[in-house]
């Protein structure tokens, strides 16, 4: 059902002379994320048709919200990325609105913002510079490949603001300090943590670690429009709505997408996570099948490191006539524009994620790469 565009669907970016995309790269923000369901694009639509007192309705639903999520507080933004600016904001300042106002510009002592040095990733931007944007000095503990205990007790003083901790298959996810190693030095001063778990799908278990705030993309696990949430204590979370006095509002979320949140997040919440594991991996097998026995391909599934994704990959052997980075280019210049997840390009895998796929594309992508490989032969 999650697949479902609901009745007759007309892509409205094909009016605007832009390819059909069937999204097999995952929920990937250059694509435009996430599908929302039907119903939610019908609350979406009708809430941009109508008009409601804008501090009541993020009111109302950060609490909605922050109960559904048994969270003390929440704070709605308009992405993940403006989440970890208005937090480490939050974090700069507390509930001063002085302090709020002078951003970049940081009055009082507490400036630095601690992170392991494998945390230091890119999203598609950088983590640093949106932890920078605030006026924070970013301070890097450890190696790429080893942060122990005392990396950070030695970078914790005065000045110590917030520790950012990332929670991603883009971090460096052996030999850093675990979420709790962190939570329990951190409690020790009184610092806040603030977990970046944009893409990740478990709305409690960071919290329950010790964190003090944790920021989620709503536009990823949770499938909702482009949006962001942050959840945590409640005066942390006083401190990140003030920000709407300063930084937040350059980062304006608008009601639609706030009500597209919310009804994305009570759908979410009600899914079975066994059965959409179910559904991702018959999506999987489906495809596996469809493109069994082009000759120059081989597939085999594999697994998210730290979500229950199965994926399909797509191993382009010598025989196929062209490398996997070639295949993905003539895959992404079809019509329809077929996208993959590419970073294991270079090892000769090009990998399939089934959940923005739809079963209705499966053939098309059987198709393609066997038009693509038969071609391919032809020439050679
Ligand atoms: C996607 C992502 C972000 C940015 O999320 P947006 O909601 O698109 O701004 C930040 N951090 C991590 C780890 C991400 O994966």
């Amino acid at each position: 059902m999650i697949k479902d565009r609901g009745g007759e669907f007309m892509n409205p970016y094909e009016s605007i002379q832009l390819p059909n995309v069937i999204n097999a790269a995952g929920k990937m923000t250059y694509l435009g994320s996430s599908a929302v369901l039907p119903e939610v694009a019908r609350t979406m639509s009708e809430s941009a048709r109508s008009f409601v007192d804008m501090a009541q309705l993020k009111a109302t639903v950060q609490r909605k919200i922050a109960a559904m999520v048994e969270a003390e507080a929440a704070c709605v933004t308009s992405c993940a990325a403006a989440g970890i600016v208005v937090s480490v904001a939050a974090a700069l300042t507390g509930t001063d609105l002085d302090k709020v106002e002078a951003l970049p510009l940081i009055k009082g002592g507490k400036r630095e913002v601690i992170l392991q040095k494998g945390h230091a990733v890119s999203f598609g931007a950088n983590l640093t510079q949106m932890i920078r944007m605030t006026g924070a000095e970013v301070k890097e503990i450890g190696t790429v490949n080893g942060v122990k205990p005392y990396h950070l007790k030695g970078a914790i003083n005065e000045a110590t603001a917030a520790i950012v901790y990332v929670v991603s298959h883009h971090a460096v996810s052996s030999e850093m300090l675990s979420l709790r190693e962190v939570t329990d030095i951190a409690a020790l001063h009184g610092i806040p943590v603030i977990v970046d778990a944009a893409a990740e799908v478990d709305l409690q278990l960071y919290l329950a670690q010790g964190a003090t705030a944790v920021i989620y993309s709503g536009h990823k696990a949770i499938g909702g429009p482009t949006s962001g949430l942050i959840i945590g204590s409640k005066p942390f979370m006083e401190a990140c709505w003030l920000q709407e006095k300063g930084y937040a509002r350059a980062m304006k979320i608008g009601k639609e997408n706030i009500m597209g949140l919310y009804a994305s997040l009570e759908a979410y919440m009600r899914l079975d996570q066994q059965s959409l594991t179910e559904s991702y991996a018959n999506i999987v097998d489906v495809l596996q099948r469809e493109v069994t026995g082009i000759p120059g391909l081989s597939t085999r599934t594999a697994w998210d490191a730290t979500r229950p994704i199965p994926r399909l990959q797509l191993i382009v052997g010598d025989e196929a006539g062209l490398t996997a980075k070639q295949l993905i280019g003539l895959l992404e210049q079809g019509t329809p524009s077929i996208r993959t997840r590419n970073h294991l390009a270079d090892e000769g895998i090009i990998q399939f994620d089934p959940r923005e796929l739809r079963l209705e594309e499966i053939g098309q992508i059987g198709t393609m790469l066997r038009s693509i490989l038969d071609k391919r032969k032809q020439e050679a």
